[in-house]
């Protein structure tokens, strides 16, 4: 059977510039609708338009079995919540996975927000804090990305920089990492080969170098790492009911650098307190 390289031509990466930013559009025209009283319908709905208005579409429909635009994921529940009637409250921590097609090339993204919430600081405290390390250890594995020699460099500096930032203000211990959800591959499809692993292993896995596009993305809680499917057969949920964070951003090597595709300025501040400097494709 034909089996796609896992590298892609210049050519090929510089079609993947235009989903990305499509991505990061969705993405910021949701953003400001977490609030109190929306809905997850709303976000989603909002999503949808904002793809559909650049001439792209959800790659998320895509997926078989799913017909939604993003996923969102409330509090205990950290990946594959599915939007529907849930109204959000003050405090919530929320995060929003969102991915766009364009041309035959596909972007994949997510970020975590907070609603404030005055009566509880040290709720919101300690879910900013979550949403701050989880967004940290996305930018540690993609600063890795331009010094790796292997995938499995990028697993590692997630890991570390989870470790580094102490024990968690909930659990008393490090910040939990999920073990069955990794990052990915992307082109053609959203989900494509090798796997990129958000903690240490074994194996160094393939190499990295110019033509790898990755999906990096943390999921974190903080508490324990073992999470379960709700009844939806899609929201993955923390089975100690401690808060889940996820962070996202597709990432491109190429032979000047790398450049993340689905951020307006390529990762720059992300990456600047890394020493990192993305390099537009040429
Ligand atoms: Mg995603
Ligand atoms: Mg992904």
């Amino acid at each position: 059977m034909f089996r796609r390289s896992i590298y892609k031509t210049p050519a090929q990466l510089r079609s993947m510039v235009e989903p990305g930013l499509i991505t990061a559009a969705a993405l910021d025209a949701v953003r400001p609708l977490i609030r109190p009283g929306a809905s997850t319908l709303e976000l989603d709905a909002e999503a949808n338009r904002a793809i559909l208005a650049r001439g792209a579409e959800s790659n998320f429909q895509l997926v078989r079995g799913y017909h939604h635009t993003i996923c969102v994921s409330v509090n205990e529940e950290v990946v594959h919540g599915i939007p529907g009637g849930r109204v959000l409250q003050p405090g919530d921590i929320v995060s929003v996975d969102c991915g766009a097609q364009y041309e035959g090339w596909n972007g994949d993204s997510a970020i975590t927000v907070v609603i404030p919430d005055d009566t509880r600081p040290d709720v919101v405290a300690q879910r900013e804090e979550l949403s701050r390390v989880t967004e940290g250890s996305m930018w540690a594995g993609i600063a890795a990305m331009a010094s790796a020699s292997h995938l499995g460099d990028i697993g590692a500096a997630i890991q570390g920089f989870i470790e580094a930032q102490g024990p968690s203000a909930r659990s008393g211990e490090t910040y939990g990492i999920l073990r069955e959800y990794v990052g990915h591959g992307i082109g053609r499809k959203m989900h494509e080969a090798p796997s990129v692993f958000n903690y240490r292993t074994p194996d160094a896995g393939a190499a990295v170098k110019p033509g790898l596009v990755l999906a990096i993305e943390p999921m974190v809680t903080s508490g324990g790492e073992e999470t379960f499917v709700e009844d939806d057969d899609w929201t993955v949920s923390t089975v100690d009911g401690s808060d889940g964070s996820h962070w996202e951003h597709s990432v491109a090597v190429h032979a000047g650098g790398i450049w993340v595709l689905t951020a307006p300025d390529g990762g720059a501040a992300g990456l600047a307190p890394f020493g990192v400097v993305p390099a537009p494709l040429a």
